[in-house]
Formats: C-alpha cells, sequence, structure tokens
C-alpha cells in the first residue's frame, strides 16, 4: 500500500492564514504591523528567488518588508553597516541576511551582528545556545517547519529513533535539538558515518536533509516509517527524471515544459512504496520554511509591541 503523504503546502497556508490573522489582531488593537528586512548581497539566482518568495509572502500576510540589495563586492564592514542600522530601527522586527554570502565576506561575524531580538532566521549564537537550553528563542525556520508538520499530522516523538541524515547548522543540527526536546532517541548522521543505510533503517522517523539527488533509497528506509525529505535538488537530465519518477506523466509533461524539475535527497519511489507517511518534493517541507520565517517575524513584533 502507498505511502500517506504530508501536505506541506496546505500546513504552511494552515500557518500563514494564523499569522494573517495575528497581524490583523495587532491591527485591530490600534498598533503598527510587523516589519522585516531581508537583506541580499550579489546575484545569486537562486538567492534573488528566494528572498523575492519571502517578500511577497509578507505581502500576502500584511508584513511590512523591504529587500536591502547590495552589492557582490560589498565588504563585511559594509554589510555590518547596514544590519546595525536596521537594529535600530523600531518598525523592524526580523532582520534576515540571505546565505551564502559571496566569498571573503566574514559569515559570522555579519550574523552575530543581528539584534538576538529581531534575529527571525535563529541563526545568532545566542538563539541556538536558548534553543539548546529550551528556553525561549527564534528557531532556524526549517527545523521549525518540519516539527510543526509532526505535530499537525500527530506524529508521536516520544520514545521513537529518530535518524537525520546531514549535521548542518541550519537543519540537522538544531532538528536534533527540537526533537531531543520532545523525548526522542535521536541519532544524526554524515558524510563519515559508517554504514549508513543500516543507520537509517532503524529510524521510525527518518530526516534527509543530504543534498543528493534521490540518495536516500529502498536500502535506507525501514518499512513504515515516517520519512521526511529536506532536500531540494535540481534534475536537468531526462535519464535521471526517469530513474527517480518511473513512468510518472505527470514528472514528465513539466520536465518537458520547463526542462527541469526537482526531486529530494530521498528516492521518490521508494519512499512511496516503504513509507507509512513522507514528505513530497515540491510541496513537503519546502513551504513550512517561509511560514515560520513569517511565524518568527510576528512573534518578535508581538514582543517588541507587548502584545504577545
Ligand atoms: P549542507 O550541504 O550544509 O549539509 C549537508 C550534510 O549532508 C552534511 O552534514 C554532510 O556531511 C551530509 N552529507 C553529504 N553527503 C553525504 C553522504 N554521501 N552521506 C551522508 N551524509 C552526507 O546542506 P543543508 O543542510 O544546507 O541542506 C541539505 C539539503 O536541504 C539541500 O538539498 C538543500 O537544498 C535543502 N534545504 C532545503 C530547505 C527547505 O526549505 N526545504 C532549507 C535548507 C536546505 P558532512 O557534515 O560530513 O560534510
Amino acid at each position: 500500500m502507498a505511502g500517506r503523504i504530508m501536505d506541506g503546502k496546505k500546513v504552511g497556508a494552515e500557518i500563514r492564514a494564523e499569522v494573517t490573522e495575528g497581524v490583523d489582531t495587532l491591527k485591530r488593537a490600534g498598533l503598527r504591523v510587523p516589519g522585516l528586512a531581508a537583506v541580499l548581497v550579489g546575484e545569486n539566482p537562486a538567492s534573488k528567488i528566494y528572498v523575492a518568495s519571502k517578500v511577497k509572502a509578507c505581502g500576502e500576510a500584511g508584513i511590512y518588508s523591504e529587500k536591502v540589495q547590495m552589492g557582490k563586492d560589498s565588504t563585511t564592514e559594509e554589510i555590518l553597516g547596514v544590519v546595525t542600522g536596521l537594529n535600530r530601527r523600531d518598525e523592524i522586527d526580523g532582520i534576515l541576511v540571505q546565505l551564502p554570502l559571496p566569498d571573503g565576506v566574514n559569515e559570522g561575524s555579519v550574523l552575530e551582528a543581528i539584534d538576538p531580538s529581531k534575529d527571525v532566521d535563529g541563526f545568532h549564537p545566542i538563539s541556538v545556545g536558548r534553543m539548546v537550553l529550551n528556553r525561549p528563542a527564534f528557531v532556524p525556520c526549517t527545523p521549525a517547519g518540519i516539527m510543526e508538520l509532526l505535530r499537525r499530522y500527530d506524529v508521536e516523538l516520544k520514545g521513537k529513533r529518530v535518524v537525520i541524515v546531514g549535521r548542518s547548522n541550519i537543519v540537522g543540527k538544531p532538528l536534533f535539538f527540537l526533537l531531543l526536546r520532545e523525548h526522542a532517541t535521536v541519532t544524526v548522521c554524515h558524510s563519515r558515518t559508517q554504514d549508513l543505510p543500516a543507520v537509517c533503517r532503524e529510524a521510525d522517523i527518518l530526516v534527509a536533509a543530504v543534498g543528493r539527488p534521490g540518495m536516500i533509497d529502498e536500502n535506507y528506509i525501514k518499512p513504515g516509517a515516517v520519512v521526511v525529505d529536506v532536500g531540494i535538488n535540481r534534475l536537468t537530465e531526462e535519464a535521471d527524471v526517469r530513474r527517480f519518477f518511473g513512468a510518472d506523466e505527470k514528472r514528465l509533461e513539466v520536465f518537458a515544459r520547463r526542462g527541469s524539475t526537482l526531486v529530494g535527497d530521498v528516492h521518490p519511489l521508494a519512499v512511496r512504496k516503504l513509507a507509512s507517511l513522507y514528505t513530497p518534493v515540491p510541496g513537503g517541507v519546502g513551504p513550512l520554511t517561509i511560514a515560520m520565517l513569517l511565524s518568527n517575524t510576528l512573534t518578535s513584533a508581538q514582543s517588541a509591541l507587548g502584545a504577545g
């Protein structure tokens, strides 16, 4: 029997509707709307698309937003200057610096310059420390979205064996602490893990955040497991599309029309066959990331306005 899908588009839309309602409540109380500033340095095409979709989503939720575009040759000092200016502005509740920053820019010092009370991406060491200590904190949006998805699909975490493949600061590592807080038994794997398929096959809940198209195939998935696929990989060869999606007419049609299509880190045919519940790509974890950014921005505004 084919597994059930966790519909990130639907859950993302629910969260966005809740944020819109929260913004309306502020307005009804005669308070200002939340504000988000997105700093984009250089011309990375993917980053441009991400920032544009964040700005658009803010507009739809009634959140004020502004994009600060900086040249690709901007220095660390110039970026620090922009961040410091945004820290001082009362109407800006959230500041995000779109990563990656160009080579030569000191990413750590830029992220540390963001006022922790406006750190809606949750990358500041103070936010990370608070999260680890289970204190109120901004949590990075992708792991926060995964937790929300699991919660809204009633996935039991207590006592369950969770395996995360990937230990990045933005996904794998923070997710480890969030799952631990919910009493899961969590293993984090990476490129040096020995016999990765065997470790993954022990998972009741398997999370893939690797960045390798379709790597997690039937050898990695325990039958009946819940599988969360964070990966976003673009396929540009028809042979790869056929390898991952078989004779899926819809995918082949998308590929023929656009010249590319997306696949996660999990093999789509394997997961459909083996998992009890899983996230598709696209339409799984992706839509949650922006929804949680809006949610964090609203939380920041509510706390700044004493309306929490
Ligand atoms: P990183 O490149 O920062 O980290 C990848 C991790 O995977 C590393 O820990 C690396 O190990 C591990 N890894 C790489 N190859 C292997 C392998 N063969 N076996 C086991 N582990 C391996 O990636 P991110 O966490 O930033 O992103 C992961 C994926 O998620 C990407 O596809 C990205 O596009 C996507 N993503 C999606 C988001 C969304 O909104 N849906 C948001 C963020 C990311 P090591 O540490 O040893 O190098």
